[in-house]
């Protein structure tokens, strides 16, 4: 039994429903408070002059007045992949248009290039190492979806390395299959006969062989239309995927009403989305997944966050980190970002980053607020209350990290990752 007290704030932040409107600005702070972890649970909190005096604690936690959270939950990442696409971001600064950077080899399908060509092993260990930055900024639950590999065998690997990790590593990785990420060079001008190439060849498998809890598909100009999008996660949910989808980043087609339509966990991105489609994500209790890193990164606008907060669309955010929008795990700036260029308040943010993206997983009876039974996922902030996170901006004030109650990063030591307790 550990026992971490002298707690400035303890953020609560709720129970295990999705907050919507003006909960979003609610975060249950308890001042001045203690809490009891055993078996990697929390079993007790509170006041600090509320502690039950008869507990046997085997270990204590002076945390000396610093504030208490939830580890924070990212929704949606596409942290396993092969390759380096850094001369095209330096291209991209140039202004040089994203065409001329597909005829010069690089874009979507270099990224699936490399990731066809690696071996498991070494896939495991590149990804392995972007989530040292993750649980670092304090990230205890994940998203990782598959997508660079296209055909079956390369899905199938990066799946396979997701789970891998996910047995391996401090941080609990929920794996999405999507394979309608981009049309292969192998079905070009033919994207039909590849949805049906993953209906018939791909999704079965993966759903046998239990690599993937949810399915994707980017429901976009460019890549998959409404109609074929459709036709895929109807499938999908066949299987028994949980659905999520890339919706109207870059055009209107639809995809947040398809998300209502299928009551899809989640729709992520809408930059594009219409008044009907953000009706359908309200009315179907869809979590919106804003992703304002890719924004900043691609130095185009931002998610019109304020408008779903009003409509009482529960919103999350996430770093959808990937090798072409999005390559950060800053977790810090991505809270400066959503309270200086969004509009969101900190306790919004910090909302959107645990309970409500918890829901984006379907994880929230386990994991995004501080309840009694719940896993002991805990970060300790070096600032005395919560503001600092956006106060003292893009710096990481994670000291320590807390994953089913066990020690797993402590910044105290100079960045050195302790393993075990
Ligand atoms: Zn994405």
């Amino acid at each position: 039994m550990l026992l971490i007290k002298n707690i400035s704030q303890l953020v609560r932040v709720g129970d295990s429903s999705p907050k919507v409107g003006p909960q979003m600005e609610e975060l249950k702070v308890i001042d001045d408070a203690f809490l009891v972890i055993d078996n990697g649970k929390i079993v007790d909190f509170g006041k600090a002059k509320l502690l039950n005096d008869e507990y046997k604690f085997a270990k204590v936690l002076d945390v000396h007045r610093k504030v208490v959270l939830p580890g924070f939950i990212d929704p949606h990442t596409h942290f396993v992949f092969a390759g380096d696409r850094s001369e095209e971001f330096k291209m991209r600064l140039k202004g040089i248009p994203y065409i001329d950077i597909l005829k010069k080899g690089g874009g979507i399908l270099s990224t699936v290039k490399a990731t066809r060509e690696i071996s498991f092993n070494k896939l495991l260990e590149i990804s392995s190492k972007r989530l040292d930055a993750f649980l670092s900024y304090g990230v205890t639950t994940l998203e990782g979806k598959s997508g660079y590999g296209l055909d079956k065998v390369t899905e199938v690997k990066q799946l396979k390395v997701m789970n891998k990790l996910n047995k391996r590593e401090d941080i609990d990785i929920i794996t999405t299959y999507l394979g309608a990420h981009a049309v292969p060079k192998e079905y070009e001008n033919n994207s039909d006969s590849y949805v049906d190439y993953i209906i018939k060849e791909v999704m079965p498998s993966i759903a046998d062989e239990n690599l993937a809890e949810f399915c994707d598909v980017f429901c976009d100009e460019g890549a998959f239309n409404y109609q074929q999008s459709k036709k895929l996660l109807k499938s999908a949910v066949k299987l028994g995927f949980k659905l999520k989808i890339h919706a109207d980043e870059i055009i209107n087609t639809g995809a947040a009403q398809l998300a209502g339509e299928l009551q899809a966990v989640s729709a992520d991105h809408l930059l594009k989305t219409s008044k009907k489609g953000l009706i359908s994500l309200k009315n179907n209790n869809v979590i919106a997944v804003l992703l304002p890193l890719t924004a900043f990164s691609l130095q185009e606008e931002y998610a019109d966050v304020r408008k779903m907060i009003e409509m009482g669309i529960p919103v999350a955010l996430a770093t959808d980190l990937n090798p072409g929008s999005s390559y950060s795990q800053s977790i810090p700036l991505l809270l400066s970002l959503a309270v200086m260029y969004m509009n969101m308040s900190p306790e919004e943010a910090i909302n959107a980053l645990t309970i409500n993206a918890a829901c984006a997983l379907s994880k929230e009876k386990e994991v995004g607020s501080i309840e009694v039974g719940k896993k002991a996922d805990l970060l300790i902030i070096d600032a005395p209350h919560y503001n600092h996170l956006f106060y003292n901006f893009s710096v990481n004030l994670v000291q320590k990290v807390f994953k089913n109650g066990k020690l797993v990063f402590n910044n105290d030591l100079k960045n050195r990752k302790i393993k075990g307790d």
